[in-house]
């Protein structure tokens, strides 16, 4: 089936991201019309401090980490966009285009890729996607809110297992989360060493499987146990403040 030049599947491809799969067949084909889909690999940078933002990213699975460089050269993760937002965000919220945060592939995945400018042309001819995009910012604002009392006060299991959590919930969940234990220090702001130890206990408590570049979890309510009260409270935000998931 073919609406405007798309395939069914062209269009469900692009519709795996919560803020696409609200739009309207119409206005999606429009989008889609001027996108592309793109490959996020591990570890690649999609945006620097400072740098302006000329596209748009959405994801369709995997995870993007929202970090603050700092001069010493560690980051520490302040917020991650999924399946569930959008990267681009900065150039939308006007003032200037500047990004004022790093972005990083955490967890490889796909997204409908498309330029800033188409984005904001389409969402002046359809004003409900303004609205979509804008409520991913308070998305945002609750992530980093929390972001910042969870790793002031929470222990490095509670962080770690929050953390597994919200990636777990960003792929496709046969599939693990292909993130290496290096890289989920980089992300808690933590040694390897340190990591290491919370990671080996989740293991020999049966709640995950550590294998070569991927974590995969084997009981996801034995996580949600040993996590904070953070999850619930980012997820909860997800859930009432963005569209209902397809
Ligand atoms: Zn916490």
């Amino acid at each position: 089936m073919t609406i405007q030049g798309h395939t069914r599947a062209d269009i469900t491809e692009h519709g795996r991201n919560r803020i696409l799969a609200a739009l309207p067949q119409d206005i999606l084909a429009a989008l889609v019309e001027r996108a592309g889909t793109v490959s996020l690999a591990r570890g690649r940078i999609l945006q620097e401090v400072g740098e302006p933002v000329r596209e748009a990213l959405f994801p369709h699975s995997g995870v993007i980490a929202l970090v603050a460089p700092m001069r010493d050269g560690r980051t520490v993760e302040t917020a991650a966009v999924g399946p569930e937002g959008y990267l681009g965000f900065w150039a939308v919220l006007g003032s200037d285009d500047r990004a004022l945060c790093r972005a990083v592939v955490q967890v490889p995945g796909t997204a409908t890729r498309l330029s800033i400018d188409s984005l904001l042309a389409i969402s002046r001819t359809y004003p409900p996607l303004t609205d979509l995009l804008l409520r991913f910012s308070k998305v945002l604002l609750t992530q980093s809110i929390q972001a910042a009392a969870c790793n002031d006060l929470h222990t490095l299991e509670a962080r770690c297992a929050r953390c597994l959590l919200h990636a777990h919930d960003r792929v496709d969940q046969d599939d693990g989360v292909q993130m290496s234990q290096a890289r989920l220090a980089l992300m808690l702001g933590v040694r390897r060493q340190s990591l290491s130890a919370v990671t080996k206990s989740f293991q020999a408590r049966g709640v995950v499987r550590l294998e070569p570049g991927c974590i995969r979890v084997l009981d996801r309510s034995g996580l949600e146990a040993a996590s904070c009260e953070c999850y619930r409270v980012v997820r909860e935000a997800y859930e009432t403040i963005l569209p209902a998931a397809g």
